[in-house]
């Protein structure tokens, strides 16, 4: 009898331990879903992660470098700004340290995988996410050819001239906010090459591919590294056979001095 009694106190006693844990840690996930929430609804949901990444990166290849060279700075009231990408801040805070380590940059947590990161992302730190501001950049996907730039390497589907349609108009919006053209000649000649390197695409006659414009030329650190080794060696090169040869001048030299001076010397 008083066996049974132990075992059932200690019984209690794990299964308390078990519920306050849950509890504890269903009550931050909680919380974090309350703010979330409260700050903008259920935006997160309906804004995908992984197309504002690839939005993200089109903008940084086929247009920041030419954005650059102009000297233009694009407004908040653009689309294409940083601060209309809810998933910014997140992903400035993500660090790829090593092939299979992925770092938390708000709390160092590491993970072996991206998409775990990003999880970790959503469920203890979207807090952060700035949702009354920031739009979701990923809803201008259509224009700038996310899928294109997903899907590359696979069979091209097949072309809906309304979907096209729809795209192009979300496009030349895009130029006209991004770009005005009464903002200047930079501001103009961005827009021609706004339209150029990512409107005139969206069509189903022709022939015209997106990006034609080209993007930005990665320059191999490595690369770099090795031409500049590779200079240093051949000029240390030169400058060995340079300096042997002076050497060898002067030795055939003073032995024809010495040989002069000795037959000089030898009729005495
Ligand atoms: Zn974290």
């Amino acid at each position: 009898m008083w066996l049974s009694d132990h075992r059932l106190f200690l019984l209690c006693i794990v299964c308390g331990l078990y519920f306050s844990l849950q509890f504890t840690t269903g009550h931050a996930d909680s919380n974090a879903g309350r703010t979330l929430n409260q700050e903008g609804g259920d935006h997160q949901i309906h804004c995908s992660r992984e197309r504002s990444r690839t939005a993200w990166k089109i903008i940084q290849e086929y247009l920041m470098p030419f954005v650059e060279k102009e000297k233009y700075h694009i407004s908040k009231r653009c689309r294409l700004h940083p601060d209309n990408d809810i998933y910014r801040d997140q992903e400035q805070h993500k660090f790829h340290t090593d092939i299979n380590e992925w770092q938390c940059g708000f709390c160092k947590k590491s993970f072996y995988e991206e998409k775990h990161l990003d999880q970790h992302f959503d469920n203890r730190h979207s807090n952060l996410l700035n949702l009354s501001e920031s739009q979701c950049i990923a809803d201008v996907c259509g224009a700038l050819h996310c899928d294109h730039e997903m899907n590359s390497g696979s069979k091209k589907s097949k072309c809906n001239p309304a979907a096209a349609a729809k795209n192009k108009h979300l496009c030349e919006s895009l130029a006209d906010s991004c770009f005005p053209v009464t903002e200047g000649p930079a501001a103009s000649r961005l827009h021609e090459f706004f339209l150029h390197q990512f409107c005139d695409a969206h069509s189903c006659t022709g022939n015209r591919k997106p990006f034609s414009r080209g993007r930005r030329k990665k320059t191999n650190v490595f690369y770099i590294f090795v031409s500049i080794l590779l200079v240093i060696l051949l000029l240390l090169y030169y400058l060995y056979i340079y300096l042997y040869q002076r050497g060898m001048k002067r030795e055939t030299q003073v032995l024809k001095r010495v040989s002069q001076a000795s037959r000089k010397k030898k009729p005495s």
